[in-house]
């Protein structure tokens, strides 16, 4: 299949891509075509992350979000900082917080809310997107650059033998092809490498971040309080 772009992965970063270039190209009267591949089954069954969101970028992709019914709810109203000891909490004077404890004028939202209505609003552009296809191998041209993505095949069990299922990948070339896989995207580590894309970079470094949601008696809900912890356990 053949598109001016194709972009791997309906993140915030693949999605604002696609909507920001049909945006660009109906402004200069042009057509262009668009396709984003997700790997979820949906387009937000992998984005888990998401708690405080600055709406910069909304705001330079959508002016009107808020007219278009954005899932941008909730505006934070009050951090605080506590650090806890087993029985006790001590609150840190909010004067004394570093800028990236400050929340004013962020909004608490779920990205993979956000993500879906991207991809709704990238689909009404006229996008395509094919959730269920993960893009398993960067094509190239016979000069060294990248021609597109092949997805993987699919219906074929642990053992790699062919189910009745089995539907072989195809292959998607573009003029231009973005990689937007999140962090650690296996084919990005792949184009780093083959392109040394990290010489003279700072390399890049990560940490384990676990999620957990509580559900609390609703008494002791406060829509927009953004509570940040350090100490015990
Ligand atoms: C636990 C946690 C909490 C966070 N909390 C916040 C927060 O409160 N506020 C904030 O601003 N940021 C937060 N972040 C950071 C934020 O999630 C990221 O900055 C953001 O999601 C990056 O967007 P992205 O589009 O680059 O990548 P991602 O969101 O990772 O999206 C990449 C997409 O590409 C798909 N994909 C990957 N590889 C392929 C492939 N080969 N083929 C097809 N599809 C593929 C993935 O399934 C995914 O849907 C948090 C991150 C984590 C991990």
């Amino acid at each position: 299949m053949e598109y001016d772009v194709v972009i791997v992965g309906a993140g915030p970063a693949g999605l604002s891509a696609a909507i920001r270039l049909k945006q660009l190209a109906a402004e200069g009267g042009n057509e262009v075509s668009v396709c984003v591949l997700e790997k979820g089954s949906e387009v937000g069954a992998h984005i888990l992350s998401g708690a405080v969101m600055d709406p910069v970028a909304m705001n330079e992709l959508f002016p009107d979000w808020q007219a278009l019914g954005a899932p941008l709810h909730t505006e934070v109203t009050e951090d605080r900082f506590l650090f806890l000891t087993e029985s006790k909490a001590y609150r840190t004077p909010d004067w004394m917080l570093p800028a990236c404890f400050r929340n004013h004028g962020n909004y608490v939202i779920s990205l993979g809310n956000v993500v879906r209505w991207l991809g709704q609003r990238a689909e009404a552009l006229g996008v395509e997107i094919f959730p269920g296809f993960a893009a398993a191998e960067v094509l190239y041209n016979d000069d060294g650059s990248v021609k597109g993505v092949a997805t993987g095949d699919m219906g074929v069990d642990r053992a790699g033998r062919q189910t009745a299922d089995f539907q072989a990948g195809m292959e998607l070339h573009a003029k231009y092809t973005l990689f937007a896989e999140g962090a650690r995207g296996h084919l990005g580590k792949q184009l780093t490498r083959k392109f040394d894309l990290d010489r003279g970079r700072d390399p890049q470094t990560y940490a384990i971040g676990i999620k957990e949601l509580w559900e609390i008696d609703p008494a002791r809900h406060q829509p927009g309080l953004v509570i940040h912890t350090a100490g015990w356990p």
